[in-house]
């Protein structure tokens, strides 16, 4: 019977309403059931107070409000806590939170594995499972805010939100679309635009479409200097090499002043991580105009991964150069590295275990 119940965390604000009308609820009814799943986080029907006993009853018979299954929750000796959740077809995703002292936030996923495989990440080796549905990426924010105990809308703990788990989300640009919508609602999770960054391998018409649309702030995975190293270690610049991607950088700093796009550059040792990068670098955000910020990523090793570290003097060297050219670019703690929640070292365990148990 239960699995015949239609669950209302699955759908848009305008088919809540029809599901509402249908069993007989004025449409302004919506609204308010909107706010008590999204910003109060209600899980059963019998909370909704103001709504009347005979109707609470109706929504129970025939609707469900059920979060997706947690199979593991996992917490770092940093803080950083990272859970596994998986989806009614058994498919899995990761998501971080990582608390700071003025802001906590959370890293989610938007495919189950990765559509490319760029070669530094662990995620790039799990062949791409499926797309994430809009409701499955907003659930990583309502199962976080569950187990956070974050529903007091006066003193927030998860306060961003960055799509940098699992999956590239500009190949799922509809449902990560559908998604940003419901994460900015204000009657809902009100999490402005000014909180959520998506980040990109650098996929130029879906960040242009994002400049019109979304208005995130964007962060690109950039992790090279030139065409030819960009291409050697993420495929995708084949496809939309530097200068394409930095035009579309442009346009959308133009089309969004207020946001920030901020480049990932992640330190490959003897890679990508010598002084004539570093000035490469320069040149290139020189040239192209782009308001920026530069991230240096110590690189998260994995078993198997052809690259290492790049040294911490090696990083403190490349980040002075940068400085001396004017680019400021600070380096990016790594958090949860004890439970593999590190950026690029996302890669369900339960993949790896159900191979395990074959
Ligand atoms: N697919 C998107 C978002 C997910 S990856 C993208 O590529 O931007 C999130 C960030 O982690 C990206 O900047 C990615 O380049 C970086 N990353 C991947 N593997 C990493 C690793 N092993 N160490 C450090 N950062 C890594
Ligand atoms: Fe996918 Fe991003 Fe990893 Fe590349 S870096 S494989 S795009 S998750």
């Amino acid at each position: 019977m239960e699995n015949k119940k239609i669950n209302l965390t699955h759908l848009s604000k305008q088919q809540l309403q029809d599901c509402l009308v249908e069993v007989g609820e004025k449409p302004f009814r919506a609204k308010q059931i909107w706010n008590w799943i999204y910003s109060r986080g209600v899980k059963s029907f019998e909370e909704m107070t103001n709504i009347s006993k005979e109707m609470r009853e109706i929504f129970t018979q025939n609707f469900s409000l059920n979060r997706p299954e947690i199979s593991q929750d996992i917490l770092s000796s940093d803080g950083t806590r990272k859970w596994l959740v998986r989806f009614s077809d058994c498919k899995e995703v990761e998501a971080v939170f990582i608390p700071e002292e003025t802001r906590g936030t959370l890293c989610i996923s938007s495919q189950v594995g990765c559509t490319l495989a760029c070669k530094f990440c662990h995620t790039g080796t799990q062949m791409l499972v499926r797309n994430l549905e809009f409701h499955e990426i907003v659930a990583q924010i309502l199962i976080a805010k569950d187990l956070l105990n974050d529903w007091d809308k006066n003193n927030r703990k998860l306060t961003n939100i960055v799509f940098m788990g699992m999956g590239e989300p500009f190949f799922n640009y509809e449902n990560v679309a559908k998604a940003v919508k419901i994460l900015n609602d204000a009657e809902g999770l009100d999490l402005s635009n000014r909180k959520i960054t998506i980040s990109t391998s650098g996929l130029v018409p879906e960040i242009l479409r994002c400049a019109d649309e979304l208005k995130t702030n964007l962060a690109i995975s950039l992790h090279a200097t030139n065409d030819k190293l960009r291409t050697d270690i993420m495929a995708i610049n084949k496809k939309y090499p530097l200068k394409e991607l930095l035009a579309a950088c442009k346009v959308y700093n133009q089309k969004n002043p207020n946001q920030k796009i901020t480049f990932e550059y992640v330190m490959l040792k003897d890679v990508n991580d010598q002084e004539l990068h570093a000035r490469e670098l320069i040149n290139l955000i020189n040239r192209s105009n782009v308001n920026v910020k530069i991230n240096l990523i110590p690189f998260n090793p994995w078993d198997g991964c052809e690259y290492g570290r790049s040294d911490i003097e090696q990083i403190l060297k490349f980040q002075q150069i940068l400085k001396n050219g004017g680019v400021i670019s600070p380096i990016r703690k790594t958090r949860g590295d004890d439970v593999l929640a590190a950026c690029g070292q996302l890669k369900s365990l339960s993949q790896r275990e159900q191979k395990l148990r074959k």
